[in-house]
């Protein structure tokens, strides 16, 4: 890491004496040169680069070699240099704290201001986009919204009191997961990722990230669950009694009242709902669902297993485990290895994954690169089947593609099969206790209707 240069450091560099200068220079030259590369640096240099770039181009003349030959002022440097020396410091996994940090009060104020004040107050903006998030439970879901809010703040004043108290920095959460919500009530507590902490996804994202994962943390009875992500528009297709219990319609409410990437219109969501949406977006919104129970059980498995031995049947319908207390450390192994296989399932399903149709084929097509899946589907292959026994099948699919039947000799094996991945995705209501896996199978069925394709 790089120090943060103190205000005499500036005043030095701002005057351009004892070298202070063209110490940081060499310094920062060399954070550049040796930037570590993960999944969540990938996304964070795009951002920062985008913002740093003004400032890391009026400083080319000091800092790289500039074919204009010019060289920064001291005080044009010492106005870039702190943005740049803490950028690279986080392009090196340096995070800010969450305790007194004037972005992250602010975007629990535009939670307030924003979304809360506009849902109790009923703005014409928020009475739309709960109408559009929770149909005929809008009101419902309006009530909720301020004891979401007193739970932010509640949490917010915990923050940095303990080790599993208010929102908590969480290095080891996957790059694609911005913040995870523990146990509901007075002992619920959020962790927070690096993505998150470093604003890759800008303000209304993240404070409406934060509010999904607040909202899973109220107490009993009043808690929210994932039944569908907003990817690939899933959530809109719950009916309003599972919508009003689906922490993402709360998260599209923000992101609409925040100014973030737009939701869908009400002509869209029109097309999308009510029996008219096509075969091929409710059997995508299927899939996901699916995947997103799968993924929360591989990382709670995960987690209870570093804390305790996991009697065999925990994992019944993956594979058999070794039983007894003398295996924790083998068993957590083998779930580190499940949940990395549904991280890549669930990113794959809900993120990089085109399901289309082409009368002209005669066979399903499928097309997979490392990073995207492209399923084509030919005119009657679909049968007689439900959406939700369609999503099961193209499940098969696209894990096939992930995993394929190994076939070189001396390749290795991933730890879980194709089949045993998409099996547990596909009896995923099994592994579920008994109260959600009512409401899944609400969800499954009310998907059923004969579908337009
Ligand atoms: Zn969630």
């Amino acid at each position: 890491m790089i120090p943060i240069p103190t205000a005499a450091m500036l005043d030095a560099i701002r005057s351009r004496t004892g070298y202070v200068a063209e110490s940081y220079v060499k310094l920062v030259n060399g954070a550049r040169r040796d930037l570590p590369d993960d999944e969540v640096l990938k996304d964070l240099r795009a951002h920062w680069t985008k913002e740093l770039s003004p400032t890391w181009v009026r400083l080319a003349g000091d800092l790289t070699t500039n074919p204009a030959g010019r060289k920064a002022s001291g005080e044009e440097m010492a106005k870039g240099l702190p943005l740049i020396v803490e950028t690279l410091n986080r392009l090196h996994g340096w995070v800010p704290g969450i305790a007194r940090n004037p972005w992250f009060d602010g975007l629990i104020q535009r939670i307030e201001k924003e979304v809360v004040d506009q849902v109790v107050t009923g703005s014409p903006a928020a009475v739309e986009s709960l109408k559009r998030c929770f149909g005929t439970r809008a009101d419902k879901a309006a009530a909720r919204f301020p004891a979401i809010l007193g739970k932010f703040k509640a949490l917010h004043a915990q923050t940095g009191k303990g080790p599993a108290m208010g929102f908590v920095y969480g290095p080891d959460l996957p790059g694609t997961m911005r913040a995870l919500a523990h146990g509901q009530g007075e002992k619920a507590w959020v962790e927070v990722g690096r993505r998150l902490l470093n604003n890759v996804d800008g303000d209304a994202e993240s404070a409406a990230a934060l509010l999904h994962e607040v909202s899973h943390t109220l107490a009993q009875n009043y808690y929210t669950i994932d039944f569908a992500y907003r990817a690939v528009n899933a959530h809109y297709l719950l009916i309003p009694e599972l919508a009003e219990v689906n922490a993402a319609n709360y998260e599209q409410v923000a992101v609409d009242l925040l100014g973030g990437k737009p939701g869908l219109s009400a002509a869209e969501l029109d097309l999308l709902r009510g029996g008219k949406g096509t075969l091929l977006e409710q059997v995508h919104a299927l899939m996901s669902s699916r995947v997103i129970r799968a993924w929360i059980q591989a990382h709670n498995l995960y987690r209870d297993s570093k804390e305790k031995p996991l009697p065999s049947s925990s994992l019944s319908g993956l594979a058999a485990i070794p039983d007894g207390p003398e295996y924790k450390e083998v068993v957590t192994g083998l779930l580190d290895e499940f949940k990395k296989q549904m991280d890549l399932l669930i990113d794959r399903v809900n993120k990089h994954l085109t399901l289309g149709r082409d009368n002209a084929l005669l066979g399903l097509k499928v097309v997979s690169t490392a990073t995207d899946t492209a399923i084509t589907l030919p005119p009657g292959w679909e049968g007689g089947k439900t959406p939700d026994q369609l999503a099961v099948a193209l499940l098969e699919v696209v894990a096939n593609e992930l995993w394929p039947q190994i076939t070189t000799p001396g390749a290795i094996p991933p730890a879980y099969s194709s089949m045993q991945i998409a099996g547990y995705a596909s009896s995923v209501q099994i592994h579920e206790t008994p109260g959600v896996r009512e409401l899944l199978k609400l969800y499954f069925d009310s998907i059923t209707r004969p579908a337009k394709a």
